[in-house]
């Protein structure tokens, strides 16, 4: 079987550390499968940047290869076009999107200069497999040097409607670029045929049966793979040591009242304040939560180096406050906010002892964190999940309760649903999703995308 060659912008860990994602695992497993190599960004910034020193490591079947990137290059590809443009605009925020030609030509150089290095690497057979919206261009790259190996490309992000796309400036330019893959994989059905639709509307090309777009003689498939997690794995982490330690004072701390857990990255697309709004909104609507169910978030700050993040972060604290100072009483808080991260396997436990889920993003490409409150119940007890219309995962998870993030109405009284369901109707709908989860799990995922690349080229 031909090597695979991986290439995302942050690589590995190869162990599981406890933290890293299903996805990380998935990589590696599929990795580990046929020989292979990762390839990526160092993390480090130096003067040489992407002309330094090739770094390697891995292990005895993987071998992992990476470059650093100089300040220019963080600053305009990293920063600026990957996270101040294309971010925003992927998840629908024209509003927020900064266009700037420095920081485009400078995607273009980075995605350029990774090419260049990773050429050599490539062996004749290798299948090549490039992550998400940092490497839009790469396999045009590399074509104009000429690999022709099979290239896949998977977008972790959502891809927006082409009425949104048309919106940055030369879209046309970095979508037909895109083009270069023989295999484009999205996380829903809704986001590749969002693809597909700006293909045909906006560049005039045809479609060959369902998924597949005829360019100048070649086919490329874009197409929705979504992406799963390892849930029979992370069910047995919701027994482990460090997720009992969890539970067990979580427990102590609710004394009997249910608990609602939120856990997101603070990032503008997981729709945060809305979400804190309609939790006020619950305890409003519906007073006899007062005092008997709390709000737990969990948000790890991420890329707070950007304005708007900085924004976010004091809004949410002050809405925290507002809701706190508003119903709180003497052995009750109501919101519990934490700017932190926890292992994965704590949050495990976490998600064990909370009643309902609440995953509300604006927009998100999947959300993982719905999968794996799910992984984690109890299957004789098990919780519920209020789930947004705007996440991939409700294409495949329509047993959670599904909402509209922009209504605290809807979502308070969603909440209540939840809070109020029979045992019986929660493990229907809980056992629906799980059996789904373990048939469409990570492994699965890495495998029929691998499949299709192979078939295609
Ligand atoms: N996560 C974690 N610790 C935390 C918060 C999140 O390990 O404190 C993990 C979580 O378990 C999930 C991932 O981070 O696997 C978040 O993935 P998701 O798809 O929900 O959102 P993203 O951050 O990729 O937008």
């Amino acid at each position: 079987m031909s090597r695979l060659v991986i290439v995302s912008n942050r690589v590995g860990p190869l162990k599981d550390t406890g933290r890293a994602g299903g996805l990380a695992v998935a990589l590696v497993d599929a990795l580990n499968e046929t020989g292979g190599l990762w390839f990526g960004w160092s993390g480090g910034i130096s003067e040489e940047g992407t002309f330094g020193p090739l770094q390697e490591g891995g292990s005895r079947k993987v071998s992992m290869a990476t470059i650093d990137m100089t300040q220019a290059d963080y600053d305009e590809f990293y920063v600026g076009f990957a996270n101040k443009t294309l971010w925003p605009v992927l998840h629908y925020r024209l509003d927020l999107a900064v266009f700037d030609r420095r920081a485009e030509e400078g995607y273009r150089r980075v995605n350029e200069r990774f090419a260049v290095r990773l050429r050599p690497l490539v062996q004749s057979d290798d299948i090549i497999w490039v992550h998400d919206y940092h490497f839009l261009s790469l396999a045009a790259e590399l074509r104009a040097m000429d690999v022709g190996n099979p290239i896949g490309f998977f977008l972790h992000i959502p891809f927006p409607a082409p009425e949104i796309l048309a919106g940055l400036p030369n879209a046309a330019t970095l979508v037909r670029r895109m083009l270069a893959y023989d295999v484009i994989g999205f996380q829903s059905k809704r986001c590749a045929d969002n693809f597909r639709r700006f293909a045909i509307e906006e560049l005039d090309l045809v479609l060959e049966g369902e998924d597949v777009l005829k360019v100048e003689g070649r086919r490329v498939t874009a197409r929705a793979f979504p992406i799963g997690i390892d849930a029979a794995g992370y069910s047995k982490q919701a027994m482990s040591p460090e997720a009992r330690r969890a539970m067990a004072r979580m427990e102590k701390l609710l004394n009997g009242r249910q608990q609602i857990i939120g856990v997101d990255r603070i990032d503008y697309s997981k729709g945060l304040p809305e979400r804190f709004r309609a939790f006020e909104r619950l305890l409003e609507d519906y007073p006899e939560n007062r005092g008997r169910v709390s709000l737990m978030q969990v948000a790890p700050p991420s890329r707070s180096e950007l304005d708007a993040y900085v924004e976010i972060r004091r809004e949410l604290e002050e809405l925290t406050g507002h809701v706190n100072g508003r119903f709180g009483d003497l052995d009750w808080v109501p919101i519990r906010y934490m700017t932190r991260s926890f292992q994965r396997r704590v949050l495990a436990g976490i998600y064990r002892s909370s009643r309902v889920a609440l995953v509300t993003p604006l927009r998100d490409g999947m959300n993982l964190v719905a999968k794996e409150y799910v992984a984690a119940q109890r299957a004789e007890d098990p919780g519920v999940v209020v789930l947004s219309r705007f996440a991939g995962a409700a294409e495949q998870m329509p047993e959670a309760l599904i909402v509209n993030p922009h209504s605290a109405e809807g979502v308070a009284a969603s909440l209540q649903h939840a809070l109020t369901m029979s045992l019986e109707e929660r493990r229907q709908r809980w056992q629906a999703l799980f059996d789904r989860l373990c048939e469409e799990d990570a492994a699965s995922w890495a495998r029929s995308f691998m499949d299709t690349l192979r078939q295609v080229h």
